[in-house]
């Protein structure tokens, strides 16, 4: 039976990934049917409104929806769209792999690190204010509810995957009751996962050991901003944010998406690398039971980028978005892979 998925194509360069990830996922034979539905600015410029109740409706209805990067506007404008999809749709948990691809620009090898980030909580509350003119202020805000739906999905995302070991990050001796509300949640779930090492490490430590010694971490589970701030970084171990696909899950519904924006500098040039979002569908099909399907989608990208034939310019090639994701669908539909 066919499964009927919501596709964004977004904004800037978002519809020129999002083509290339569908023509991947067509290749696979999976029966899918696109419900095509608008967010961001071209929903703002068709319809008036950035996140039209159509668009939420069609992921509500679909439970699971493959969306293309989505502007928003710096310092004013309409709020996050991003945010708000993962708030409208209670989209706590953010699931951010960083793998090394043979090929890839990168100082690192064998990188393996997953980024879980709280999605719907911390300064992402969307809470500030002016005080007077010369002054602004942010509400923090860290609960034990989503600190402990996170932990536990982040154990039960290592267990389920094989993993060895979770990390909490934090600033707990700085932001004693936000931040140590975290951790201590963090502690006590761990006590419930004895077959997994936990451990916990401030954020800026963090950041260091990332850079000198990432093999010794496995699953990280943060807050959302430093969530946000290190799976960029973890993007950087592995050759950029042009490979690194997310996938965003609540309770009842699932959006998967690249990590990186629009690219605005790149719109309209058939130029930015497809590969995020053409693994951010992998982990969809994942996601609806298709792991066969979701596996020769990643042994296509890795066969493609370690022969560095057909490959966009920030992987050190000169193939367009486009020609990309025909080299990878070519693959799967010649069953290379
Ligand atoms: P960006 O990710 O668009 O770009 C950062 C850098 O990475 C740029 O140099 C860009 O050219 C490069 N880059 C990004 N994607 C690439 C790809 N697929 N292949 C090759 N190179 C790539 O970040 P930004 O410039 O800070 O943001 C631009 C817009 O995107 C903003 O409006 C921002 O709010 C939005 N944004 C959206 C999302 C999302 O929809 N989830 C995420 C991040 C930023």
């Amino acid at each position: 039976m066919a499964t009927t998925v919501t596709l964004i194509p977004g904004d800037g360069t978002g519809p020129d990934v999002v083509a290339a990830a569908r023509r991947v996922v067509e290749a696979t034979g999976v029966d899918i049917i696109w419900e095509e539905r608008l967010a961001g600015e071209a929903a703002l410029l068709r319809v008036g409104n950035p996140l039209p109740f159509d668009t939420l409706e069609s992921i509500r209805r679909n439970k699971v929806a493959l969306k293309g990067p989505l502007t928003t506007p710096v310092g004013s404008g309409f709020r996050s769209v991003n945010v708000a999809i993962r708030k409208e749709l209670d989209l706590y948990a953010n699931v951010r792999p960083a793998l090394s691809l043979e090929g890839a620009r990168s100082r690192y090898e064998d990188i393996d690190l997953v980024v879980i980030r709280e999605n719907t909580e911390d300064l992402y509350a969307g809470i500030e204010h002016m005080v007077g003119e010369d002054a602004a202020e942010s509400i923090k805000i860290i609960t034990r509810r989503g600190s402990e739906r996170i932990v536990r999905f982040a154990f039960e995302y290592a267990r389920r995957e094989g993993r060895r070991m979770v990390t909490a990050v934090h600033k707990a001796n700085i932001m004693k009751f936000t931040d140590g509300l975290f951790l201590r949640v963090a502690k006590e779930i761990a006590s419930e996962y004895p077959d997994i090492r936990f451990e916990d490490r401030i954020v800026d430590n963090m950041s260091m050991q990332l850079v000198q010694k990432p093999e010794q971490y496995d699953v990280l589970v943060c807050p959302n901003l430093y969530g946000d701030i290190l799976s960029d970084l973890c993007a950087g171990l592995v050759g950029g944010l042009g490979v690194m696909p997310s996938g965003n899950f609540g309770s009842t519904c699932a959006v998967f998406e690249a990590v990186h924006g629009t690219a605005p500098k790149y719109v309209g040039m058939n130029k930015v690398n497809p590969t995020a979002l053409i693994l951010s569908a992998a982990m969809m099909l994942n996601h609806l039971g298709e792991e066969e399907a979701s596996r020769r989608i990643t042994a296509a990208v890795r066969a493609v980028i370690a022969e560095g034939k057909t490959v966009t310019y920030d992987l050190g090639g000169h193939a367009g978005t486009r020609e990309m994701g025909e080299a990878i669908a070519r693959k799967i539909e010649l069953h290379e892979v």
